[in-house]
């Protein structure tokens, strides 16, 4: 230590007497900057390394434009890395997407509701609802992964359209249901037909959720059409957006099974807009 500091003293005393300079120039320009070119001068006396600490403080006086210009190109990077959705693993995102409705609900209360949207709420629950029992079913016949998954989604969409159905005081029409059980009589009879068809065999189960998806997308279209309240929007677009997914992924695992698919429900226009869409599209569009 001491042989050290005796080596480099001739050096010490030159930077003591520059930064000294620099010191007294500093703290009649700019009192701040004191603070950061004193820091060097306690390191000098310790040791012999007393050109490192100077870089230090340079960077650290101009954080902003090297954190600004950092910044913004982060979430790109991440976006574009973002893996691929294969055929096999649209189920997966159908399910990670649409758990956001519900925290998303936007807070408005412009009004009542009209008829047409009150019945439009009452039948999507229970639409919803209608989806989730089907496929609860017939994942218990078939113990096909995709009918777990996507009824875990379709609980998502009847928790979104319940609360909505809560926030204007509509009678719940779920309360009390055991799953397969409904109180719109023509979602019953739908639901009746349904599974007797899903039981047949796991194609004709791929085609029931085949053709419930075209159908919750055909009402969803109409009851967004019926309204302009931003609350019920947000969340129909949602569900929307979940059911195209959703139609994408028993498609893929039906045409895997039984060939190549023609729309039910849908017009074919439509059909292949949404069968062509990627997956992701729907997370820009929120
Ligand atoms: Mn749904
Ligand atoms: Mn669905």
């Amino acid at each position: 230590m001491k042989t050290n500091v005796n080596r480099f003293s001739p050096i010490l005393i030159a930077l003591a007497i520059a930064l000294s300079m620099l010191l007294a120039a500093c703290s009649e320009a700019n009192p701040a900057s004191q603070e950061v070119v004193a820091a060097p001068v306690a390191a000098i006396s310790d040791t012999s390394i007393a050109v490192e600490p100077e870089p230090k403080p340079i960077e650290a006086a101009y954080p902003d434009p090297e954190a600004a210009s950092a910044a913004p190109e982060a979430p790109p990077i991440i976006q574009e890395d973002a893996p691929a959705v294969a055929a096999s693993e649209a189920v997966k995102v159908a399910e990670t997407e649409t758990a956001a409705p519900p925290a998303a609900i936007i807070q408005s209360q412009d009004g009542a509701l009209t008829d047409a949207e009150a019945a439009g709420l009452l039948f999507m629950q229970e639409e919803e609802k209608l989806a989730r029992d089907v496929y609860l079913t017939l994942f218990e016949l078939w113990d096909f992964q995709a009918f777990a998954n996507i009824a875990r989604s379709e609980q998502t969409h009847t928790d979104a359209v319940q609360r909505l159905v809560e926030r204007y005081d509509l009678p719940d029409p779920a309360d009390g249901q055991d799953v397969g059980e409904f109180t719109n009589p023509d979602l019953q009879a739908l639901y009746d037909q349904l599974i007797a068809q899903g039981s047949q065999s796991l194609p004709a189960a791929l085609e029931v959720a085949v053709a419930i998806e075209e159908i919750d997308i055909l009402d969803l279209q109409e009851y967004i059409g019926e309204t302009d309240k931003e609350d019920i929007l947000q969340v129909y677009n949602s569900l929307l957006s979940g059911s195209e997914n959703h139609l994408r992924a028993f498609v893929s695992a039906l045409e895997r099974q039984a060939g190549a698919y023609q729309p039910q429900y849908l017009d074919q226009e439509a059909y292949d807009a949404i069968m062509s869409a990627s997956s992701s599209k729907g997370r820009g569009n929120g």
